[in-house]
């Protein structure tokens, strides 16, 4: 009865893949390699991560009680468009449209308001992407994917395009794996490992932050240094960064799972609020007070001002285009210091060239 309640709740908020598994704490060798990975700084300057490790094993630590974990996958891919003739700045695909967290996440916590009225003497609770949770272990776990080698899930029908939702709750579920509508394509429904000598992902990383496999480097890895990383990029890492303003699709692009997957039908994704690609002398002139204009309700609010126009100082560079270079000098006076030391280090780049 609950089991059917729940599949249904989520097909009506057009959640796929849904997986469910009893709740439990993972063996002590996860967190080890976990702390490891820590103590060597592979975490950058994500602080949080430290500062919730207790509870990325430990699902009760999340939700004293709990006893199911639930997992959903909520598909995003949408084919790249042309590039624009006038040097643009890339974004990543997941970020072309509305916000995940606001689209998945408003749709979660509708499922958990449902329950929570069905059963108001248990508790729930919904994230995505926003936890502490080691969500990717768990949803492996539950039977919605294979970890690749580039540390994503890779789902049998999606590849790893997709959001990851997860759902705890003190009311026990049925263990349930996904079914049959979420595996009816491509070679990934035989296999659930990558294939032996495949290590295009690896070769992808233009900053070698996949140092191997299922090991990364996330210090080093472009979504860190364009949204998260909140300093000025030295000259050897910038190079690298090529035309990434927010985010990186490349180990994805490359991953043979993610051919020929089905684009997303969500009308949020669908319509572009940042967009794929963002023309530099746009983004070299934007002003505080355009962020809202511009990119309400995108996650590249995330990045603000500041990491924005870095990144387009960055991609400037890259380009070769020496007619951003006036726009560079404006740049480089600007009260933001990191945009200014980025847009100097931009102009010593871009006149060598
Ligand atoms: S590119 Fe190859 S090695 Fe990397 S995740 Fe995809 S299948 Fe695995």
């Amino acid at each position: 009865m609950v089991d059917d309640e729940l599949r249904e709740l989520a097909r009506q908020e057009g959640l796929k893949c849904l997986a469910v598994m009893d709740a439990r704490s993972a063996p002590e060798k996860e967190e080890e390699v976990f702390r490891q990975w820590l103590s060597q700084g592979r975490h950058g300057t994500m602080k949080w991560m430290e500062r919730h490790a207790e509870m990325r094993y430990r699902p009760q630590g999340l939700l004293p009680g709990c006893r199911s974990m639930i997992f959903v996958g909520f598909n995003y891919y949408q084919p790249l468009p042309r590039a624009p003739d006038k040097p643009a700045g890339r974004v990543a695909r997941y970020a072309w449209g509305r916000d995940y967290h606001k689209e998945l996440g408003k749709r979660l916590r509708r499922v958990v308001r449902a329950l929570q009225g069905r059963y108001p003497h248990h508790h729930f609770r919904s994230w995505t992407d926003a936890t502490p949770l080691a969500e990717r272990y768990y949803a492996e776990l539950a039977g919605l994917g294979f970890s690749g080698r580039n540390n994503l899930i890779i789902h049998r029908r999606f590849g790893s395009w997709f959001f990851l939702g997860e759902i705890l709750s003190t009311l026990k579920f049925r263990e349930h794996r996904p079914s049959r509508d979420c595996s009816s394509s491509a070679t990934a429904t035989r296999t659930r490992t990558c294939p032996d000598r495949c290590s295009r992902c690896i070769d992808s990383c233009p900053t070698r932050a996949l140092m191997e496999p299922h090991r990364i480097d996330a210090s080093r890895c472009i979504s860190y240094l364009t949204i998260e990383y909140q300093g000025v990029i030295g000259p050897d890492l910038a190079r690298s960064l090529g035309d990434w303003v927010f985010g990186c699709d490349l180990c994805q692009e490359r991953c043979p799972f993610n051919q020929g997957v089905p684009s997303t039908g969500i009308e949020g994704f669908l319509q572009h609020r940042g967009g794929s690609f963002l023309l530099l002398r746009d983004l070299l002139s934007l002003r505080e007070e355009d962020m809202l204009a511009r990119f309400a309700g995108s996650p590249l609010m995330r990045a603000g001002r500041t990491r924005l126009v870095r990144n387009a100082c960055i991609a400037a560079a890259n380009s070769g285009a020496l007619d951003l270079l006036p726009q560079l000098r404006v740049l480089r006076e600007d009260a933001d210091e990191i945009i200014a030391a980025q847009a100097e280090q931009a102009i010593t780049a871009l006149e060598g060239y």
